[in-house]
Order: C-alpha cells, then structure tokens, then sequence
C-alpha cells in the first residue's frame, strides 16, 4: 500500500509552489502568485500569457519558475484552454509536436510519454490537476473547471493512459489549487449537468441556499469520478485550497475578473527515455 499522498510548500525566495510527495523521476508543481515580475492586478507570479498581462513579464516569470524547479530551458507545452474534455498527446508524430508548442491548439488536456517535455496548464478557480505513472513512464496535466469535470475529462485522462498500457494501480493524481464549495455557488444549469451524468453528484452539491444556489465541490466531484476509473483514494492527492480564499493564489470570482493564472506543471525525468 502506497504512503498517502502529501504535498509541501517550496520558498526558495523567488517563486513558492507547492508538491506532493510523489516517487522520483518527475518533476511537478503548482504555482502559487507568490514571487514573480507582474504589476497589478496580475501580481506578481502571473504564468499565462491570455489575460493582457505584458509579456516580458510573462516570460520572466515563466523563466524564474522553470529555474526554481530545474527545468530545462525549453518552452513548456501549453494548448488554448477551452473549458472542453479534449487531451492531446505530445511528441514527434502525436497531436502536438515541438513546432507546436504555442497555444494554438484547443483543449483541456496534455500528456506525453517524452522525457524532459514540461506540460502546462492554467487556471483561477479552474482545477489544475496532474497524472503521473511510474511503471508507465507518462505524466499529464489537465485543466478542469465544472465544464471540464462535469464532461468526466479527469477520468478521460486515466481512460488515455491505460490506453497507452498504464495500469490504473499505477497512476497517481494531484488534485491543485481550486475554488472551494465554501465560495462556489452555482446555478441550475450547473447542478444539473452533474445531475444528468454523475451518480455522486448530490455528494458533491451542497444544499439549497435561500437565494436557489447550490455550491459545487469541484475536487471531490474529481476524486469520485478518478476512484470510479479506478484509481485507488491513497494514490490521490489533494491539496485542499481553495483559490478564493487564499490569497497567494490568484481567483477569477475573487479577484472580478482580471487577474493572473497559476500554473501545475510536470515534466517525466527518466534517463534514456526518449
Ligand atoms: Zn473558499
């Protein structure tokens, strides 16, 4: 039985990210605003180049948290998230090769089988979650807001591994940063798109507010739907903070809109595995 996952805060001074406990032979982290180059309202550790926050700075950031995890100098594989169940597969002769690396491709997922490929996505509010298997040798990172979790695109990316040949014993998941049930109201149609295809989903709904509101558990909607693929509830990490109410993250709802994106990232680091 594996040790339960737990994660740790990094301060190196630049950058603070938080990790989990996970074996050797991949780099991962979710960043927090902490650190970074960017003026308000993206202060200061902003990762995402689509929300109008100056570039340069973008870059630098990037820069600065690539150097505080050791990462090659490469630009990191990002696509144009769309709030979809998309995964593309990254390498030569895949989805997505090195010459487009750029955020010109729509989806919500990524993962690669490569060695020394940083995946990217991004978020604020959105869960950021990442796959990791071992035996397999395959990391991937998902973006999933409740569009994304309600379209099942954290199982969706178990059901891509195991596709591949990964056991689902084998694979371990970190669920990030994300807006919490305790600032998650949501309507109708919300409540109901979990309704309509989820069994847990009255698990994950809270009661009824007086004001017709709902509130969504976001990370236990994706706990449930990963256990149903088959991943066991020890090889699940969870972070466990929400984005609105801490304010070394950046919010979406809390922030009104214009604000900066944390980032999850993971890169394989196994030698000769190419
Ligand atoms: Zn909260």
């Amino acid at each position: 039985m594996a040790k339960p996952a737990r994660w740790e805060l990094i301060d190196n001074g630049t950058t603070a990210y938080y990790r989990f406990n996970w074996p050797a032979g991949a780099v991962h982290a979710f960043s927090s605003r902490l650190g970074g180059f960017s003026d308000p309202p993206y202060h200061g550790l902003n990762l995402a180049l689509h929300v109008g926050d100056d570039a340069g700075r973008v870059r630098q950031n990037r820069q600065a948290f690539s150097h505080a995890l050791g990462l090659p100098a490469v630009d990191w594989a990002c696509v144009n998230q769309v709030h979809g169940d998309r995964i593309v597969w990254v390498g030569p002769g895949e989805d997505m090769d090195e010459a487009s690396f750029t955020a010109a491709v729509h989806a919500d997922g990524l993962a690669t089988d490569l060695a020394d490929v940083p995946l990217a996505v991004f978020g604020a509010d959105c869960g950021l979650l990442l796959f990791y298997d071992l035996q397999g040798r395959r990391v991937g990172a998902v973006h999933a807001g409740w569009r994304g979790t309600a379209a099942g695109l954290p199982r969706k990316m178990v059901e891509a591994f195991v596709a591949r040949g990964s056991r689902p014993g084998d694979i371990l998941v970190a669920l990030g940063p994300q807006i919490g049930p305790c600032c998650y109201p949501v309507g109708e149609d919300v409540a109901a798109a979990f309704s309509q295809r989820w069994p847990f989903a009255e698990v994950v709904l809270g009661p009824c507010s007086a004001e017709g509101k709902r509130t969504l558990n976001l990370a236990l909607a994706q706990r449930l739907q990963l256990e149903m693929a088959g991943i066991a509830g020890e090889h699940i990490g969870e972070l466990g903070l929400c984005t609105s109410c801490t304010e070394a993250l950046f919010s979406y709802r809390r922030d009104g809109g214009r604000t900066g994106r944390q980032a999850a990232v993971i890169m394989l680091k196994i030698e000769g595995h190419r």
